[in-house]
């Protein structure tokens, strides 16, 4: 299978290509030539199958260019080595919780698929691939942790000074070893300038590989479309022809993965897009205008996000119809009040503690689920992950699992840079040598 840019549909690579190009030009995204739906043969499988081999099932046909089934088995494998559990909160309302990788999140997914896959590209090209990635918080303690230690791979991250939470910090900046974390006087767009202009200067680097991690890479987006598979599979069969997706967005990277599972065959009625009050997407949907805008803070974080890059692939996919996208995917739109609100009900009700994202998820999933529909939310982050919130609005203490205790404990450490592409330079080439 070959990818495309969408701004220029001349321009096709494989995914090989496409994962270390990470965008493609002109900063357009790169998406398959083609979704094919699956065979009754594989629906009729499909209960037979670990995680791991309907993520081969799912993935194969997009890189077979550049790995054999038995490498793409090895792939997942040793990148989805947590559980995606599927839990029911209501009489017809489900959770899948994405929150059980190494960082808590589910972008864990993505992230641990995308590393696996640069560690057999540097294997048979015998060469080191250097990653760098901008981070304003939770895709960069996704990356680092599931780059850590794997072989052939450097990964350097910025984040801007000052503007990620203590925990966060902890989590980009306490592992050493082959993750470097550069701290920037600056801001989030100041990071991602030093990362934009490093890619464009690639010959600085004396032709060592560099490469992206960040949500619009294909290597991330298109793991995630295997759990939409793995959750329909785990409902009884008289609930899989009526059940609907209600995912809590920011980027749009995940519902994006929910839609081409659809296209692919997956027997899914709706999809909810269920966001806080960064609603670009949700008034989209309603008016067919378009209109981004300056993300505002929420208690939702990992979703304020005012021109969510993601979106342009679910235009594409429907020609940019938005009558045909409005009628696959409704919006629904939650401030922070209502979340706090959700959290709050959903405990007294059955004790289940939401984190902020996944209160959105569920909010959106009871709003918009019919009679005889079966709804389920993702659930993306670890409540413990946001105890502020958690805590105030269910009243009493959260457990915090070990891997947040152990890294509060850690020491800090963080190379300083100014916001100056030369400075950044210099450094990067000494350190990619
Ligand atoms: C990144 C993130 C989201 C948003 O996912 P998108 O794919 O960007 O829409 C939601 N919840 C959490 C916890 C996240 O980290």
């Amino acid at each position: 299978m070959r990818f495309y840019n969408i701004n220029d549909r001349k321009e096709t690579a494989t995914f090989r290509e496409a994962v270390l190009q990470g965008a493609a030009g002109g900063n357009g995204l790169y998406f398959p030539i083609s979704l094919t739906a699956k065979d009754g043969a594989f629906f009729d499988e499909i209960d037979n199958y670990s995680f791991t081999d309907l993520a081969t099932e799912v993935l194969y046909d997009f890189v077979k260019e550049d790995f054999t089934r038995g490498e793409l088995q090895d792939i997942c494998g040793r990148a989805f080595n947590f559980s995606l559990p599927l839990a029911q909160v209501d009489r017809y309302i489900y959770v899948l919780e994405l929150f059980h990788g190494p960082s808590l999140a589910f972008k864990d997914v993505g992230a641990r698929f995308l590393a696996e896959v640069l560690k057999k590209i540097a294997e048979k090209a015998a060469q080191e691939i250097t990653v760098l990635v901008a981070t304003s918080g939770d895709t960069g303690s996704a990356v680092a942790k599931s780059f850590y230690n794997v072989q052939g791979i450097r990964v350097v991250l910025l984040y801007p000074s000052g503007k990620v939470s203590p925990l966060q910090e902890k989590t980009l900046t306490t592992l050493g070893g082959n993750i470097t974390a550069v701290e920037v006087q600056g801001t989030f767009d100041d990071c991602q300038k030093l990362v934009k202009r490093a890619f464009a200067d690639q010959e600085s680097f004396g032709g060592k590989v560099l490469t992206s991690a960040n949500s619009i890479n294909v290597g991330r987006l298109l793991p995630q479309m295997v759990y939409y598979f793995w959750a329909w599979r785990q409902l009884e069969n008289e609930q899989r022809d009526n059940m609907i997706f209600s995912v809590p967005s920011g980027n749009y990277g995940n519902l994006t993965a929910g839609v081409m599972a659809w296209k692919m065959g997956l027997p899914v009625k709706r999809f909810v897009a269920a966001s806080n009050i960064n609603r670009v997407v949700p008034d989209y949907l309603q008016t067919g205008q378009y209109n981004p805008r300056t993300a505002v803070r929420t208690h939702s974080n990992a979703m304020d996000v005012g021109d969510p890059s993601n979106f342009v692939r679910i235009r594409e996919m429907f020609g940019d119809d938005h009558k045909r996208i409005s009628q696959l995917i409704q919006g629904f739109v939650v401030n922070d009040e209502q979340t706090a609100e959700a959290i709050r009900d959903l405990h007294n009700k059955t004790g289940y503690i939401l984190d902020p994202h996944g209160a959105i998820g569920y909010m959106g999933c009871r709003h918009h689920l019919q009679e005889g529909e079966t709804g389920v939310f993702l659930e993306t982050a670890h409540p413990a992950k946001f105890p502020d919130v958690v805590e105030e609005a269910i009243g009493e203490s959260i457990d915090i699992p070990i891997y947040l205790k152990e890294i509060q404990n850690k020491e800090k450490q963080a190379l300083q840079m100014p916001a100056d592409y030369k400075e950044f330079r210099q450094w990067l080439s000494g350190h990619v040598v």
